[in-house]
């Protein structure tokens, strides 16, 4: 289940940039067709794209995104071009035929991406087989016949030959050469921010043996998370506070656009957050203290993802809300400056890379667990950092909030990444506060990390298909949801 490329805190956890409802979908499925659009020779004239019907994508890639982002992926374009939604048009524009069919194709993983691409020009037709392994992270596992292990953190050469034969060489400035009967060539060029350097040492894989090196009482989780960042993507101190800067950024930038009022067709709930403000500055809610901030940030955020705006994944699209808008409330609120607030955020990106290493984020895999479970957890330990805790607090806070969570099914209301959504997003939120506290208070979390996190991959592993983002059971089913889904799809056979 979780992936074999390290985990990276800006690639796996505060990432993709993005526009779309779900980064397993929209995300995800824009660095994929990317990627065969390189292997077609940079144009594609046909598409054929095919689900198994077993999957997650059979019943969801119309709904949350993934036919967004593969129509985006074949015209080259980013996962947050503005012109996203008019991905369709443009592509009936230029003339290329797109096939969307739901089939058997032996897909052992419940997001698999199966694309045949042919460029006309140059009589060639492949076919890329991947997965989406959450949080717009993915796996190239198939090219043509070859069995491969791409994770787009680094430029692929694929080579060709006559008789089909393939080979793949992977790596910026490795020594290129044709081989034998070698006919043609492509560039698979990286779809991920944070290379991974050759010669790639991290100085930890879990909490267990991160802690051995240093007294966790004695310093902050953000200690941890900048030497681990650091060596992950062979950057500099320097680097990686200022890719938090740009992250912290983006996500401001959403919330102000969430703020702002939002507006969007395809979308069940109208824009709540300015009815919340309304209420809480009128003096008609209850006394939240900096929670009803955080609920304020967090609806706005989740409203501006609903209304295609640009957003962070944190860890993913469909709980993008929580650990930004939490973090960056609790940061108002608390007035603290730029160096801790970005320090902290670390922290919380470093849980995320434990959540990567151990289990996963797809709500795919492992329901609403795997995304506001790791969401809360994230923000529970930036914010025992921002009020001055210790990386042993921060720890037992994450472990606290996703105690609290464990089991949480992902059943989206008419087969769309708003409800229950937004509601797990805001109580995410209200979670990492009172474990924040908690664990700042002295609690006892009693689970170390690990074991929590091993918990919670084996409660994905036996959770049932129609709990995990199917929309074939809980919320989704219920009469009401049929009747959104209908109506939103103006009568479609759904
Ligand atoms: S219910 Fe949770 S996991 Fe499912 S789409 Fe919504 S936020 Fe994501």
């Amino acid at each position: 289940m979780p992936s074999t490329l390290p985990a990276s805190i800006f690639n796996d956890v505060l990432g993709p940039i993005m526009r779309g409802p779900s980064s397993s979908h929209s995300a995800a499925s824009v660095r994929i067709a990317r990627l065969a659009r390189d292997l077609a020779g940079g144009h594609v004239d046909h598409a054929l794209i095919e689900f198994d019907p077993n999957g997650s994508l059979a019943t969801t890639h119309a709904s949350q995104g993934s036919d967004l982002g593969l129509f985006a992926g074949l015209l080259g374009w980013e996962a947050d071009d503005p012109r996203l939604p008019e991905g369709h048009k443009a592509l009936v524009e230029q003339g290329v035929e797109v096939e969307i069919v739901v089939r058997a194709i032996g897909a052992t993983h419940p997001n698999t991406y199966r694309l045949t691409v042919t460029n006309r020009e140059l009589g060639a037709t492949h076919v890329l087989e991947a997965d989406s392994l959450g949080g717009g992270m993915i796996v190239v596992h198939r090219i043509d016949a070859l069995d491969v292990e791409l994770f787009g953190d680094q430029i692929a050469h694929v080579f060709g030959g006559a008789d089909g034969a393939l080979r793949v060489q992977i790596g910026k400035g490795v020594a290129l050469e044709r081989q034998g009967n070698e006919l043609w060539e492509r560039r698979l060029n990286r779809v991920l921010p944070v290379p991974t350097p050759s010669g790639l040492r991290l100085p930890f894989s879990s909490v267990a043996a991160m802690t051995a090196q240093a007294d966790p009482t004695q310093r902050p989780l953000s200690a941890w998370a900048l030497e681990y960042e650091c060596a992950r993507g062979g950057l500099d101190e320097s680097e990686v506070l200022s890719q938090m800067s740009k992250i912290r950024d983006v996500m401001r930038g959403s919330i102000d656009a969430g703020l702002n009022g939002t507006d969007w067709g395809d979308r069940i709930l109208g824009n709540q957050s300015a009815g919340f403000r309304s209420a809480w500055d009128q003096g008609q809610l209850l006394d939240g203290g900096m929670l009803n901030r955080m609920v304020l940030y967090v609806t706005a955020l989740m409203e501006a993802k609903s209304a295609m705006e640009v957003i962070v994944a944190a860890p993913t699209a469909g709980s993008c809300g929580l650990f930004a808008g939490t973090c960056l409330a609790a940061a108002d609120a608390l007035s603290l400056d730029d160096g801790p607030t970005l320090r902290s955020m670390l922290s919380g990106g470093l849980i995320g890379v434990f959540v990567a290493l151990r289990s996963s984020f797809a709500a795919e895999v492992g329901g609403c667990q795997a995304e506001t479970g790791a969401g809360s957890a994230m923000a529970a330990a930036t914010l025992v950092e921002m009020m001055g805790g210790n990386a042993a607090q921060s720890l037992s806070a994450a472990s606290l909030a996703l105690q609290n969570v464990l089991g949480l099914v992902c059943d989206p209301v008419a087969n769309r990444v708003e409800a229950p959504c937004l509601g797990r997003n805001v109580s995410g939120a209200s979670n990492a506060l009172v474990s924040a506290n908690m664990a700042l208070a002295g609690y006892d979390a009693l689970i170390p990390f690990d074991e929590v996190l091993d918990a919670h991959r084996q409660i994905s592993q036996s959770m049932p298909r129609e709990l995990r983002c199917t929309a074939l059971g809980g919320l989704s089913i219920t009469p009401t949801s049929k009747a959104l889904e209908q109506r939103l799809c103006g009568g479609c056979d759904s």
